[in-house]
C-alpha cells in the first residue's frame, strides 16, 4: 500500500515572530518538490497566526504543539483544542518525549489530549519512543506498545484516518545520535503489528508512521527508502530553511 509521505517540522520553544515569519517566507519560496508530500510546521503558540496567515493558499498545514485534555475555563496558561481550531489549525503534536518527560504527561493526560482533539477535528501525530535506559534494558517494543495501547483507548476506528505516529526514540531526539533504518523499521513494523491487533489489517497499512530523531539532509533519503517509514519529524534541522527544504525535497535512493 502507498502512503502519501509526510514531512513535519517541530519548532518547540523557538523563534520569536519576525524569525517565524522569515523562516515560513523562506520555506514558501524554496523550490519545493511537494510532488504529492505532506509537509506541517509546528510553531509555538505565539507564532501560530503568522505562520497560518503566511501559508494561507499554499499546501503547507500548520498545527500546535501541545494543547488541554479540558475544554475551556480556568485552567490559566493551558490552550485549549477549540482555541487552535480557532487559529486555523488543523494538526497537534500529542505526547511528545519533552512534554512527557518535563511536564509529566502520563498515559492517561497524552489520550485525555488524543480524545480531546480528534473530537475537535484536528488530526494529531502521537509522539512514542523509548529512553537510552529503556533501550539498553531491551524494553523498546515493551515501553512502545504500553504507549500505543494507553493512548488508542477509545479511540473509535474511524478516527484513524486524523492520527499519524511519530516514533521517535529519546536518546535520537536533539543529540545527533539517529537510530539505524533497520532499528526504526523494525519498531515501525512492531507498531503496525500493534494496530492489527487494536483494529484490523487495514488500519495497520494505512496509518502514517514517521521516524523522528536527529534527522538531517544527509540521513533522511535512508529513512525515507524504507517501505515501513512514511515520513519524518524534525526538530534542529527545521529551524534553517536551507535544511528543512533539502529534507522536504529528499532524494529517493532508487
Ligand atoms: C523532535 O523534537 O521531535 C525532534 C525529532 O528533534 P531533533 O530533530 O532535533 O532530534
Amino acid at each position: 500500500m502507498s502512503r502519501q509521505p509526510v514531512i513535519a517540522a517541530n519548532w518547540k520553544m523557538n523563534l520569536k515572530i519576525e524569525a517565524a515569519k522569515n523562516l515560513t517566507l523562506k520555506i514558501l519560496e524554496a523550490d519545493l518538490k511537494l510532488e504529492n508530500k505532506e509537509v506541517i510546521l509546528f510553531p509555538s503558540f505565539l507564532q501560530i497566526t503568522t505562520v497560518i496567515s503566511e501559508t494561507k493558499g499554499s499546501e503547507i498545514k500548520v498545527g500546535g504543539q501541545n494543547i488541554s485534555f479540558e475544554d475551556e475555563g480556568a485552567f490559566t496558561g493551558e490552550v485549549a483544542a477549540s482555541q487552535l481550531v480557532d487559529t486555523g489549525c488543523t494538526h497537534v503534536l500529542v505526547g511528545h518525549s519533552e512534554r512527557r518527560h518535563y511536564f509529566q504527561e502520563n498515559y492517561e493526560v497524552v489520550n485525555a489530549k488524543v480524545l480531546k482533539a480528534l473530537n475537535h477535528k484536528l488530526k494529531v501525530m502521537l509522539c512514542v519512543g523509548e529512553s537510552l535506559e529503556e533501550r539498553e534494558n531491551k524494553i523498546t517494543e515493551m515501553v512502545v506498545i504500553d504507549q500505543l495501547e494507553s493512548a488508542f483507548q477509545n479511540v473509535d476506528r474511524k478516527q484513524l484516518k486524523n492520527m499519524y505516529i511519530a516514533y521517535e526514540p529519546i536518546w535520537a531526539i536533539g543529540t545527533g545520535k539517529t537510530a539505524t533504518t533497520e532499528d526504526a523499521s523494525h519498531v515501525h513494523q512492531m507498531i503496525r503489528k500493534t494496530l492489527r491487533r487494536l483494529y484490523d489489517e487495514n488500519a495497520c497499512q494505512e496509518m502514517r508512521v514517521l521516524y523522528g530523531g536527529s534527522v538531517k539532509p544527509d540521513n533522511v533519503s535512508s529513512f525515507m527508502n524504507d517501505q515501513h517509514i512514511d515520513g519524518v519529524l524534525v526538530g534542529g534541522a527545521s529551524l534553517k530553511a536551507p535544511s528543512f527544504k533539502s529534507i522536504i525535497n529528499f532524494k529517493p535512493l532508487k
